[in-house]
């Protein structure tokens, strides 16, 4: 069995991650969302444990301390941080993990997981990636702003990344992205196992 592949989905707030992880999570077989911890306080509709693990200033420091995280960061005055035996044991069990994380976060990963693959997801234009921060009505306008201030530097990241891919049509990316994990997948240094097993006489199955 192959190990899991932990995809790395980055972009500035808005562009569409949540969107996009969530249509893979619903679309693909054998890949798992990975929950991060935050310090911020749940919008409408999040659920505990689903969304984030939503935790105290306290208990993120404590996790901090107790080395529980892969990576962590202080963004938008709040901190978030991804629980590493979650990941870990979900790769371990062969099942991919898309984590939603930050461009900071992302190039963390990247160097403790060198084989982790990074997508970042630009919006079509800075006018729409505001609007739809504007739509979506989970922050205050200056909240709003604190975040759209932060994404050019975000987009200047974008060259960093393995892919990008522009979330213009929702239904578009959400593809793009798909045939992106099943690309990967398929590669050679991922599968180097399968051609001695077909020559051990073994039936193998996609
Ligand atoms: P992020 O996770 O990157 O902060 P979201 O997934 O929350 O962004 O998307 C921000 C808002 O834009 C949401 O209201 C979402 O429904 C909307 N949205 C996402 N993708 C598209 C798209 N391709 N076209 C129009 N609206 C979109
Ligand atoms: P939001 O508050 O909109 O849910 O997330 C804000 C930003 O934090 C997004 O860019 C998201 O990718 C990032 N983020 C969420 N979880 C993590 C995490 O565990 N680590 C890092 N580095 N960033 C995260």
């Amino acid at each position: 069995m192959r190990k899991g592949i932990v995809f790395v989905i980055s972009g500035p707030s808005g562009a569409g991650k949540g969107t996009v992880a969530k249509g893979l999570v619903d679309t693909l077989d054998n890949i798992s969302f990975s929950i991060s911890a935050t310090n911020r306080a749940p919008r409408v509709g999040e659920v505990e444990g689903k969304s984030y693990y939503f935790v105290s200033d306290e208990r993120f420091g404590e996790m901090i301390a107790n080395g529980e995280f892969l990576e962590y960061v202080d963004k938008y005055k709040n901190k978030y941080g991804t629980p590493k035996s979650s990941v870990c044991d979900l790769i371990d069990r062969g099942v991919d993990v898309i984590l939603d994380v930050e461009t900071i976060g992302a190039a963390n990963i990247k160097k403790v997981m060198p084989d982790a693959v990074s997508i970042f997801i630009l919006p079509p234009s800075l006018a729409i990636l505001k609007q739809r921060l504007i739509n979506r009505g989970t922050e205050s306008s200056d909240l709003v702003e604190i975040r759209f201030s932060q994404a050019c530097d975000e987009i200047g990241c974008a060259r960093d990344y393995d892919y990008i891919v522009v979330n213009d049509d929702r239904d578009k990316c959400l593809k793009s992205v798909a045939s992106i994990i099943e690309a990967e997948r398929q590669k050679g240094f991922r599968n180097e196992e399968l051609p001695d097993l077909v020559l051990k006489g073994k039936v193998i199955s996609d």
